[in-house]
């Protein structure tokens, strides 16, 4: 499909694009756009983006839709709302390339998490820029990524590029409470995805360390949740004479083992890859051993120094969070029952019934029942040895040659492990490079993304897309 320059879109822009290139043109033209223009808008859009408040619950993306669909509609891009519940929808567009490869999603969501306005420094839904940052919730989780990923469609449409594969965009609800959107539409119009062959949402880390340079993480996978609830039984009674056995007390003892496991290590390929991108990034002795990760954890001390940094250990093993605990009411009663619940996050590969009985093992208490909360989703991943992974890192080297880029094993979820099972290799990449500080802003108070680095990421994400779209 080809969009012609209409007036609305010159409204859009504000701008009269006369420059649109002629028929023939394609990604390769890239540098004769008009940037400045481009980059303006983006701008601008953003903030009218971050004023659209959806906070889940209750969500609210039926507006966020309406104001992609009034975008997309005014520059000629086919694009549909879908609603999934009262006030709730996703958002679909599409433009067609010439068919001979198979089609890109950009997938985002919509809603964001709750802010409380009183922790922040301006109000949550302003959209305010101050000393160049651009405040709002959503900033980075991800409404910067949409914003630009429905830019990239504009661009492509108004300066009538020619693609081979059909670019596909994605706004969705709910990701961030239980993903009714994603649901929904793999449940009705998969059929309007099933064929495409790569997918970018996020998930990735773009981060710069002061006085060591710029990292770009590619999720390529991610670990799955098994969440776990544990209840001991026992006999309740007066508080005035303990029960030794009593079920809080079973429970605690159990719990403490839990703890104490040391779960044992797996060095998937996608984390060794990482550690040794990354090794440029450490300080010395980590340099060196980061570079062969499995060779360097035969050595006892650096083995406990890498364990017990929370930022590593969670790479290389199944880990569980003791996060729930529950047991009597009263003080002076011991009751009948205790409950916990673990969080248990399992890498990719890891089978959750084998987990789980070696849980059993560890828990040593058959008074204590084990048993799953919730759906266990299988957790996948995507190669790196794709054309998608090796432009993003063509493009990032352009753009920073400096830069360090690594595939990363996501702790979190995200929904790329539902859109793997259709055939599509997916990645989370943020084309929006931030510092470590502002990167902790994501679902906390003041979350902001810097101006320039949105005008920067949009010329990251629509030479990633056009690039990989072509090949
Ligand atoms: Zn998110």
């Amino acid at each position: 499909m080809k969009s012609v320059l209409s007036v609305a879109m010159l409204f859009v822009f504000g701008i009269r694009l006369s420059a649109a290139l002629p028929v023939e043109s394609s990604a390769d033209a890239a540098p004769c756009l008009n940037w400045t223009e481009y980059e303006n808008a983006t701008v601008r859009l953003m903030r009218k983006y971050l004023r659209i408040e959806t906070s889940n619950p209750p969500g609210n993306e039926l507006e966020a839709a309406e104001f992609f669909h009034r975008l997309f509609d005014a520059n000629g891009i086919p694009n549909t709302v879908f609603s999934v519940a009262p006030k709730r929808a996703d958002i679909y567009a599409i433009l067609k390339g010439n068919g001979t490869l198979r089609p890109i999603i950009l997938l985002n969501h919509m809603d964001v998490v709750r802010a409380v306005p009183q922790d922040w420094k301006v109000p949550p839904f302003s959209g305010e820029i101050l000393n160049g940052m651009m405040y709002g919730r959503g900033a980075l989780d991800m409404k910067d990524i949409g914003l630009l990923q429905a830019m990239v469609m504009i661009i492509v449409a108004n300066e009538q590029l020619h693609l081979k594969r059909d670019l596909i965009f994605l706004g969705t609800a709910d990701e961030e409470i239980g993903d009714t959107g994603t649901l929904w539409f793999l449940a009705h119009h998969a059929d309007l995805l099933r064929h495409a062959a790569y997918l970018l949402t996020e998930g990735g880390t773009s981060v710069t360390y002061p006085g060591k340079g710029a990292f770009y993480g590619i999720d390529v996978a991610e670990k799955a949740p098994f969440w776990i609830r544990a209840t001991a039984r026992g006999r309740g009674g007066h508080g005035a004479i303990p029960i030794p056995d009593s079920a809080p007390n079973r429970l605690v003892e159990a719990m403490d083992r839990v703890i104490q496991w040391q779960t044992p290590i797996h060095v998937l390929p996608v984390v060794e890859e990482y550690f040794h991108q990354i090794a440029r990034l450490q300080e010395e002795p980590f340099r060196d051993d980061f570079l062969n990760l499995r060779e360097s954890l035969k050595n006892p001390e650096f083995r406990n120094a890498l364990l017990s940094d929370s930022d590593f250990n969670y790479l290389l093993r199944d880990t569980v969070s003791l996060t729930v605990l529950r047991a009597g009411e009263q003080t002076n009663v011991i009751p009948d029952a205790a409950y916990s619940e673990l969080d248990v996050r399992l890498l990719p590969g890891d089978d959750p019934q084998d987990f789980l009985a070696q849980l059993r093992k560890v828990v040593r208490d058959p008074a204590i029942n084990l048993e799953p909360v919730g759906q266990f989703r299988a957790p996948n991943s995507s190669p790196i040895t794709t054309m998608l992974y090796r432009v993003i890192e063509e493009v990032v080297h352009q753009h920073d040659p400096q830069a360090v880029i690594a595939p990363e094993l996501n702790g979190g979820y995200t929904e790329s492990q539902m859109f793997r099972p259709l055939g599509i290799t997916a990645y989370g990449f943020s084309p929006v490079k931030v510092s470590p500080e502002v990167e902790e802003t994501q679902h906390a108070a003041n979350e902001r993304v810097p101006v320039e680095q949105l005008r920067q990421g949009l010329k990251i994400l629509f030479e990633v897309v056009t690039r990989a779209a072509n090949q």
